[in-house]
């Protein structure tokens, strides 16, 4: 008898050690542990869902003819650990060893790794891109630019493809992707679905400090109904998808976006059968092709390509701070008060649904924590606790990469800055701000247009000769010099306020 561990983020029939694995005289173990379930403060919601997605899928092993020996959270023998409960389970069963598909975390890799258990890693299949095909589109490459990698995922999958030619000619509609917040959002959002109370009364129970709402809970928790919300969202948000990816509205978290990145990177969605469904939605003529490419390049071209950084770069990634930044996380992070409405919003609805969008992550929260200067370890915690789609090899990259610059460029061309003109144009959210986004300075300045220039200004040396960004540099030199200094002094007297805790 072999065991066959199953991990909370590996919900899916076709994993490999399932796959590799006999049924009849094999055991699956899942676990609940402390040990996952603490190493950041995660937010409750993220918790309960993975406990009740992971208590469904062992219902559905057993439905389907294995054995699971399940450890509940409470279970008195529960050692707290990983490797602690496949030892538990080896020595009660007399295991002959541990087959496993590989984790999404170097500090799981390493754990597993070092078991006193014969084991056996096995490839984790639910990806397009193995690690090897990764590497071999990097080798040789001077910069690993997603758009390139993504064309490749295209001609691999066959997605959107016209023979050997883009669908339409194009790669990539992204140009068509940035319009500003509608008046009106006509998509009601995600389906909700009836939680398992227990494990609600469990996470109340034993999570009681950890930042977001537990309650409503509303997610999908088996793939079913994780698919049951993909069919519903293709049907009513895929048509606008594109048109407002970007934009942002008060007391609007969902706009068209799918919410199906927690059932993907949990195992209950397969990306490639998610994309062909996409695809064809698009080929029925129900959906444009702004849309359905802008989605299915967010899947097969980002979502795979920060797989492939994370595993090429290694343990060390997420310690990187090519910046310097050493600022501590500010309260507003943690739901302190603000005067910032951007802020104040991303972070409201993220502790409501421990989600936001792209654009909240890098362009609100993402934006105001490289230009504070906030240390990048510090920031890397914070999203991969409080989101419930975070798992370290998709969100480092994002956060260490795409949104702090701290890995020198290797994700991001040129950082991710902005001062608040950019928020205001996609967003409705300065209307309701106590700062003005049209002033550059004075006291009612939005805080985003002071830091901005005091990025670039203290990066100069690191910055002023990127070809992306020489402009930004240009329009700063012809600055009157007094306008410069006053702009770097308050920048300076706002960054002070905040340091002393002041609810800036
Ligand atoms: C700072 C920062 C941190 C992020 N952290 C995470 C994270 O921990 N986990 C996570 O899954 N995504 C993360 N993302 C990417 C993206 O924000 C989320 O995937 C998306 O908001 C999920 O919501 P959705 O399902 O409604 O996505 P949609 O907007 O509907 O997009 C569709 C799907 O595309 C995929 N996708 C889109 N962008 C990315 C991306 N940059 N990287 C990987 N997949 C992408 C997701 O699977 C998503 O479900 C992060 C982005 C930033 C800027
Ligand atoms: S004015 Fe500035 S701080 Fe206020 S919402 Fe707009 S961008 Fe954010």
């Amino acid at each position: 008898m072999r065991l066959v561990l199953v991990l909370g983020d590996q919900l899916s029939m076709q994993l490999s050690a399932l796959q590799k694995a006999d049924k009849t005289t094999d055991t699956v173990v899942m676990a609940e542990v402390m040990g996952e379930a603490s190493y950041v403060p995660h937010h409750p919601k993220k918790i309960a869902f993975t406990f009740m997605a992971m208590r469904n899928f062992a219902k559905a092993l057993r439905s389907d003819g294995w054995t699971v020996d399940y450890t509940q959270l409470d279970d008195p023998e529960n050692t707290g650990s990983i490797t602690g409960e496949l030892i538990r389970r080896a020595s009660e069963g007399n295991a002959a060893g541990v087959v496993y598909t590989e984790p999404g975390e170097w500090r799981l890799i390493s754990a597993l790794a070092d078991m006193p258990l014969q084991s056996h890693s096995l490839p984790d299949t639910r990806f397009i891109a193995s690690h090897s095909d990764f590497d071999d589109w990097a080798e040789g490459r001077k910069q690993l630019r997603m758009e390139y990698f993504y064309r490749d995922m295209r001609r691999k999958t066959g997605l959107l493809m016209d023979g050997d030619k883009p669908e339409g000619g194009k790669w990539n509609y992204d140009h068509d992707n940035r319009k500003p917040a509608p008046d009106q959002v006509d998509y009601e959002g995600p389906l909700r679905f009836t939680p398992d109370e227990d494990v609600l009364d469990l996470v109340t129970e034993r999570f009681p400090d950890n930042f977001g709402d537990l309650r409503p809970f509303w997610f999908a928790t088996t793939t079913a109904q994780a698919q049951e919300q993909l069919t519903h969202w293709i049907v009513g948000g895929l048509p606008k998808f594109g048109d407002f990816q970007d934009a942002m509205l008060n007391d609007q978290p969902f706009l068209y976006h799918s919410l199906i990145s927690f059932y993907l990177n949990a195992g209950l969605l397969d990306p490639l059968a998610v994309c062909q469904e996409v695809e064809a939605a698009y080929r029925a003529g129900h959906a444009p092709l702004n849309a359905v490419e802008g989605f299915i390049r967010q899947i097969i071209g980002w979502r795979e390509y920060v797989r492939g950084i994370y595993f090429r770069e290694g343990p060390d990634y997420t310690a990187r701070n090519g910046l310097g930044h050493d600022r501590a996380l500010p309260d507003v992070y943690w739901g302190g008060p603000s005067k910032m409405n951007c802020m104040t919003q991303s972070v409201a609805q993220t502790k409501e649904h421990a989600y936001a969008h792209h654009i909240q992550r890098l362009m609100v929260t993402g934006n105001f924590a490289l230009l504070t200067g906030v240390d990048p370890a510090h920031v890397h915690e914070w999203y991969l606790a409080v989101y419930a789609d975070a798992y370290e090899w998709v969100e480092a990259p994002n956060v260490i990469g795409m949104s702090q610059f701290a890995d020198d460029g290797i994700i991001a061309s040129k950082p991710y800055i902005s001062s608040g003109n950019y928020i205001h144009k996609m967003s409705n959210y300065c209307g309701s701000c106590a700062y003005r986004v049209q002033d550059k300075t004075g006291e009612k300045a939005c805080p985003f247009n002071l830091l901005y220039w005091h990025f670039l200004d203290r990066h100069r040396e690191r910055f002023e000769r990127n070809p992306r960004m020489g402009n930004m540099y240009r329009v700063w030199d012809r600055m009157d010099e007094s306008k410069r200094e006053t702009v770097l002094r308050e920048a300076d007297q706002w960054l002070g306020r905040l340091d002393q805790g002041e609810a800036v």
